[in-house]
């Protein structure tokens, strides 16, 4: 509304200029032929003249406004209105109504930028991936989190290699308003979510939101072992407790008379009493969360403790350790004996997992991405066995004879207390990776 009232009063002066030259003409002409009907053809020439000089500068007139809307026309459909030439004689009026108008358009058009800007960066804050998935299935990055995953401006799903083709197809298939857990082909657990949207006139598209949950999904799990693990370890003891006792009594009750047979049973059910009974003891306390006392100490001082420590067994093993920590001088707010403690059995676990192999090696990496503390111990081993990959975490779960199955689970229990993470995965060409990530501060 604003730039056709601006422009109303240019176009009347720009109008009034026509009519002036119009009537002039006008006025002109009637003058050339009534001087030629009186024989006066001096005058009659001199007015053809004027005449003609007036539909002269009517028609150079009209070229400039014709210009000056079509030059106008074209920038707006551009929105770009950078190249306004000096004003032309004449139409100065009306060109600047023009100015006027370009410049409310190039501030609604700053405004409009600065809104999408505005828009873009707060899809980019969430860490969550976001993709607008059109009806073919092609995928577009909606945010940064998104460009990230899919490393190219717009694949099929399936065809996004941090996807795969079994998740991919799971997201196609999810409703709008579903949601549903799904495993990516790089191992994370994502918790998919869809809703459907359109912008005016367009085909419906969905938008899938992918959420990192393995953090929560590992805090559940490790509430769910430990509920079990307080039902079981007190039903089993308060069974167990009466009959170790009873075990107990009765040997010390044993007369010289009773059968060779009695006294061995009673002695074997007491033995495997108790056995079971230090068996459930050492269930509670691995499945127990520590509580973390953090403080905020260098990463260096952790790797040389280890390093110390694990020295004679690495060299026994004929394991060489790698050590990195990039910045040299990387801190981590954490409690450093539970800290030191999942790093010894990580190193412990990759020293086992290639001793005896050829140039055995495990590397300790120390390294700060994003808002994260990572610490990785990456090994050249067998690697993880298929079946053993989704039970690493379980307490007790070993492939080891002699194995005791604590160590990952307490590793891992230690990374959740922190409010961090422990995941594992494959090495190429061979060996495991375990990262241990903590939040940084
Ligand atoms: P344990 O070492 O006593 O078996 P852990 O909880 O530390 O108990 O490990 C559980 C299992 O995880 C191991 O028995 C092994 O199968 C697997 N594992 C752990 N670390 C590695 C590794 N670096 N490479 C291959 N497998 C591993």
């Amino acid at each position: 509304m604003a730039s056709r009232a601006l422009v109303l009063p240019a176009a009347g002066r720009f109008a009034f200029a026509v009519w002036l030259h119009a009537l002039m003409i006008a006025a002109l002409a009637f003058l050339a032929v009534e001087a030629a009907l009186h024989g006066l053809y001096a005058n009659a020439v001199l007015a053809t003249g004027a005449t003609l000089l007036a539909a002269l500068s009517l028609a150079r007139r009209a070229g400039v406004a014709d210009r000056a809307l079509a030059l106008f026309i074209d920038q707006s459909a551009v929105e770009s209105f950078d190249e306004w030439g000096p004003s032309a004689p004449g139409f100065e009026a009306a060109e600047a109504a023009m100015r006027r108008a370009a410049g409310a358009l190039r501030t609604t058009r700053a405004e409009r930028s600065a809104r999408i800007d505005y828009l873009q960066a707060l899809l980019d804050s969430v860490a969550a991936v976001l993709l607008a998935v059109e009806a073919d299935g092609v995928a577009i990055p909606a945010n940064r989190a998104a460009v990230r995953l899919m490393a190219q401006p717009a694949a099929r799903l399936a065809e996004v290699g941090a996807i795969g083709g079994p998740a991919a197809a799971r997201l196609l298939a999810l409703r709008p308003g579903g949601r549903e857990i799904v495993a990516l082909a790089d191992g994370r657990q994502m918790l998919a979510t869809a809703v459907r949207f359109g912008a005016h006139g367009a085909p419906a598209e969905r938008l899938v939101a992918l959420q990192d949950v393995a953090v929560e999904l590992d805090i559940v799990e490790l509430k769910a072992w430990q509920d079990l693990a307080r039902v079981l370890t007190h039903e089993i003891m308060n069974s167990l407790t009466p009959i170790a006792s009873l075990a107990e009594s009765l040997k010390a009750g044993l007369g010289d008379a009773e059968p060779a047979q009695t006294a061995e049973a009673i002695e074997v059910i007491a033995r495997r009493s108790q056995g079971l009974m230090t068996f459930v003891e050492r269930y509670r306390t691995a499945t127990e969360a520590p509580e973390p006392r953090p403080q905020v100490f260098p990463l260096k001082r952790l790797v040389v403790g280890v390093e110390a420590l694990m020295a004679a067994d690495l060299k026994a093993r004929g394991v060489t350790l790698d050590i990195s920590i990039a910045p040299d001088d990387l801190t981590v707010a954490a409690d450093p004996d539970l800290l030191d403690q999942a790093v010894i059995n990580l190193v412990r676990n990759a020293a086992e997992a290639c001793a005896g192999i050829a140039d055995a090696r495990v590397e300790l990496v120390c390294r700060q991405a994003d808002d994260q503390v990572l610490i990785s111990v990456a090994d050249n081993g067998a690697g993880l066995a298929e079946t053993a990959r989704t039970q690493l975490f379980v307490p007790f779960f070993t492939t080891k004879t002699g194995g005791s199955g604590i160590g990952l689970s307490v590793a891992r229990q230690i990374a959740l207390a922190h409010h961090g993470q422990l995941t594992a995965t494959e090495r190429q060409p061979h060996g495991a990776i375990f990262v241990l990530s903590l939040p940084a501060r």
